[in-house]
């Protein structure tokens, strides 16, 4: 075994179960191992690495930041944080950002933020977060309180109190679930680690709708599906339903830690000074490859260029799903693809892996592929070839 591995297995805490691959390097949609191994990554480092590894833009922009300010706290205010808010809410429905250093952080900042604002207006009751079932929103105790998986929450127990949980497509369920306690409505637009879960028909306008008639705020969850991923730079855009608060995260600055919560004027009031605070949260350094992940999105339409390999990417699925009865559903918007089986994912995973191809499997039957959003149709094609040998075998 690889002497790094074995050395990992003596100091690591044990909270992971890793492939026994470690990586050293990457470039674009490639990585390679600390034995020279080259492999195609589908994962991205969970729907994180949008520009892929190494990007040397990316990486320029990092180096320049960080010969010249890495940190100053919030005490203070920095050019790439405020660059960063403009552009973010220039292409939102967001009037205002507040920046953190994870998923779970925007969420908890969102849960905060929503139960503040009916504090300010007096309307102390409301208190309580619906969510759905089979939802992700993170490991802290207030996002485990939300999020909809119970593997996720054993051996944690007690969790806060104010959270409630609907099945995801079911309006009537959250009909009935909504009254004058509830604060908001937090979902994921399409559900990621739940299996990529997509709304059905006018599931989304309903609860907007439903929300507006209750008087309670809807959050989206964008943490894996923002920044592109879906083929729109949020996913609220498929669905024409605008989010009184959305959070970010994954995808923000490729690979380098950050959060962010976005929201309109009216809501964003009710955190005033002192209110909530994140030392490291929008760093001058996190702000700066941010910055210029977007702005390079935007020259080089990356957006587009997702939507129009995922059509493409799926269409490929599709095929195989043909071929093979043991794949149940092809699903997903632009580069966020799951594929249901009939049967355990985890050998698939494995032998892509040794054919040199990183993919993801979720709820122990769905492969989820979410590769670097720059990915091209002939690396898409190489791995069809790969599942197609792999289908052939299983
Ligand atoms: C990954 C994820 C989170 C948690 O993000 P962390 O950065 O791991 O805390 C929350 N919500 C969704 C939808 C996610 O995909």
């Amino acid at each position: 075994m690889n002497t790094y591995i074995q050395q990992a297995d003596n100091v690591l805490a044990q909270t992971y179960a890793r492939f026994p691959v470690v990586f050293t390097k990457g470039s674009e949609c490639t990585l390679w191992d600390s034995n020279g191994n080259a492999y195609k990554d589908f994962v991205a480092g969970i729907a994180v690495c949008n520009l892929g590894h190494a990007h040397p833009v990316i990486a320029q922009a990092i180096s320049q930041q960080a010969a010249n300010l890495v940190h100053v706290s919030n005490l203070f205010y920095t050019v790439p944080q405020i660059k960063l808010a403009q552009f973010l809410t220039e292409n939102s429905f967001a009037d205002r950002a507040f920046f953190c250093n994870s998923g779970a952080e925007a969420n908890e900042a969102a849960i905060k933020l929503a139960r503040k604002y009916f504090y300010e207006k007096g309307d102390t009751d409301r208190t309580v977060i619906v969510s759905a079932k089979q939802s992700f929103h993170g490991r802290t105790y207030a996002t485990m309180s939300a999020t909809g998986q119970d593997k996720i929450k054993k051996g944690f127990y007690p969790l806060l109190p104010g959270f409630k949980r609907v099945p995801f497509n079911d309006i009537d369920a959250l009909k009935d679930t909504l009254d004058k306690t509830v604060c908001a409505v937090l979902l994921e637009p399409v559900q990621g680690e739940g299996g990529v879960c997509c709304p059905s028909d006018d599931y989304l306008q309903k609860v907007r709708q439903l929300c507006n008639q209750n008087g309670s705020l809807l959050i989206f969850d964008e943490i894996q599906t923002g920044m592109g991923r879906t083929g729109k730079l949020f996913a609220y855009e498929h669905f024409n339903v605008t989010p009184d608060i959305m959070t970010l995260a994954k995808a923000l600055a490729n690979g380098l830690p950050m959060g962010a919560m976005l929201t309109t004027e009216t809501i964003a009031k009710a955190f005033g000074p002192g209110a909530h605070a994140s030392t490291f949260g929008g760093t001058p350094l996190v702000s700066a490859a941010a910055l210029c992940v977007l702005e390079y999105m935007k020259e080089h339409q990356i957006v587009n260029h997702c939507e129009t390999v995922g059509n493409y990417f799926r269409k490929k699925l599709m095929e195989l799903k043909e071929k093979y009865a043991f794949i149940m559903d092809v699903r997903g918007y632009g580069l966020l693809i799951g594929m249901a089986l009939s049967i355990k994912g985890a050998p698939i995973v494995n032998k892509c892996l040794e054919k040199g191809f990183v993919i993801n499997c979720i709820q122990d039957t769905i492969l989820r592929f979410i590769p670097p959003l720059i990915v091209q149709t002939d690396e898409i094609d190489a791995l069809i070839d790969c599942l197609d040998l792999v289908f052939q075998d299983i």
